[in-house]
């Protein structure tokens, strides 16, 4: 078992090795599907959880403590999220079918043969479920829509934090599948630490996604490596996010950047993996007492008493940095409603020991790093571990602009999403969002886990050399019957 593993309370689970059975079954049945029906079930399931959000909303509440005007937003943004994956189904350029017909005169030395490639779902998937977004990255999230659209069956590894809410969203779905006319046991809800690692080990499953922690989404990577048969892994792990504010801007928007700064910070009590745990400030700048004058929003609780513990931890343990002083306390930043604390620190405090300084704080708390020369902030961001946002606070000044040059190329290095001028916090879903990063910020920095780039992780491709049409699948055939873009001789 590995060192990070904290059993959690046995729900009543169904096993995993049924589980994974039964979802495998389905699974087969599901791939085989067509595209108007695949999209048809996937729109039934969306109608299906707006039709019950009223009473999933409520049990959402009781379980995270997420306030009724977020979870609302959130399961608005899941039900889109289902439907804009039935698009991407009927459209069928997630398909990329690419068709090189015979050609005796290619000039690798050898005639070209008859090659038409695509991608095929991937097989069953395990999805583990995410704390903070109960919704959107759980049981109907973003990595279930993706993996169904694929054409996968899910299984997914239900979050500790929201037992009775990953039961009751599953039976939702399971409804409304069936009723559509998909095979039965195309999700399925699994509980428990040990059966969501006895999942993953089970030779049946060909594919694993997880939104969490560092250490649990590592000890998952590895164990989906040493499998006997290894899969791919998608694991979306830690971030802090850095913001960079360049001199210029700061000197002319300090309020509206140290307002923005802490509207990001405190979101959600700033327990989300985009939050900006870092901003960078030149000495002296005027943002630092604004940040330290404005209001903030009251402290509310934590998803559950695992985060809220982390919380006060991470951040016990950045404050004791000997570098590190308090810039903003909030009166009550470790009880069980904490409000928003800010520390201080300076960018060659953060060069000499990166390790102990840049490290991500699950909840409502941000790290303030002062720098001198703008020159140090290339030397920052290059030096970062991998992240899955970056942020550029700059002004369309001589000065800013020629930072941005040298800086731009250093965080798109380091980061999936580099952004001017805006918060990261707000992840949109859309064809050309990216939502990853190198690792720490994911296992898998080739890939996205938000937008609709997010399918290729649940598929595989195939070239077929040599068929007659009649045994080709119908994207690869050149009478197109599905309509699907095709790539025809490059
Ligand atoms: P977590 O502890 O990593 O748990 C996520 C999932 O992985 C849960 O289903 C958990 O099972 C399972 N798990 C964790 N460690 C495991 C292990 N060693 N072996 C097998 N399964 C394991 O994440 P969390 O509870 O959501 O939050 C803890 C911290 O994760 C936060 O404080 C924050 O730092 C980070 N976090 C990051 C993101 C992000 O988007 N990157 C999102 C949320 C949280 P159980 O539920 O059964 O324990």
């Amino acid at each position: 078992m590995p060192e990070t593993l904290t059993p959690s309370t046995p729900t009543a689970s169904i096993p995993a090795a049924e589980a994974v059975s039964r979802v495998a079954a389905a699974s087969a049945a599901w791939a085989a599907t067509g595209p108007a029906e695949r999209a048809a079930v996937m729109r039934a399931i969306a109608d299906a959880l707006d039709a019950a959000g009223g009473e999933l909303i409520e049990i959402a509440q009781q379980e995270t403590a997420l306030a009724q005007p977020r979870l609302a937003g959130e399961l608005k943004r899941t039900t889109f999220q289902l439907r804009l994956f039935a698009d991407v189904v009927e459209n069928g350029a997630y398909l990329d079918a690419r068709i090189d017909r015979p050609d005796a005169e290619w000039p690798m030395g050898a005639p070209r043969p008859d090659l038409r490639r695509m991608l095929i779902p991937i097989g069953p998937a395990l999805v583990f479920a995410a704390s903070n977004f109960p919704f959107a990255f759980s049981v109907a999230g973003g990595d279930t829509a993706a993996a169904l659209a694929a054409g996968n069956a899910v299984l997914v590894k239900a979050h500790s934090g929201h037992p009775r809410l990953s039961d009751a969203t599953a039976a939702v779905i399971a409804r409304a599948a069936v009723d559509a006319g998909a095979p039965a046991d195309l999700l399925l809800v699994i509980h428990g630490t040990q059966n969501g690692v006895e999942a993953l080990k089970n030779p049946a499953i060909k594919v694993a996604s997880f939104t969490g922690s560092i250490p649990g989404g590592r000890a998952l990577f590895d164990i989906a490596n040493a499998r006997p048969e290894p899969i791919p892994f998608y694991g979306e792990l830690g971030s802090v996010n850095p913001a960079f504010v360049a001199p210029d801007a700061a000197a002319h928007r300090a309020t509206e950047i140290a307002e923005g700064y802490i509207a990001s910070v405190t979101g959600s009590q700033g327990q989300l993996c985009t939050k900006p745990g870092v901003l960078l400030v030149p000495t002296g700048s005027d943002i630092i007492d604004a940040l330290r004058g404005a209001d903030v929003p009251a402290g509310a609780p934590m998803l559950n008493d695992r985060i809220q513990s982390g919380f006060v931890s991470g951040l016990e343990e950045l404050a004791s940095h000997d570098a590190v002083t308090v810039l903003r306390d909030g009166a009550a930043s470790r009880s069980a409603e904490p409000e928003l604390t800010l520390l201080l620190t300076s960018v060659d405090a953060l060069l000499d020991d990166p390790e102990g300084i840049v490290t991500e704080v699950f909840g409502p708390a941000g790290l303030v790093v002062t720098y001198e020369d703008a020159a140090d902030l290339e030397r920052v961001a290059r030096g970062l571990e991998g992240q899955l946002t970056a942020t550029l606070v700059a002004d369309e000044t001589d000065a800013d602009l020629a930072l941005a040059r040298t800086l731009v190329p250093a965080l798109a290095d380091r980061a999936g999403r580099v952004l001017w001028n805006q918060w990261p916090t707000g992840v949109s879903v859309t064809g050309a969002q990216q939502h990853g990063g190198p690792y720490p910020a994911t296992t898998a920095p080739s890939t996205t886990a938000v937008g609709t780039a997010s399918i290729t992780r649940f598929l595989r491709p195939v070239a077929f050399q040599n068929f007659p049409a009649a045994l080709l699948p119908a994207p690869l055939r050149d009478d197109n019957p599905l309509g699907v873009p095709q790539s025809v001789d490059g």
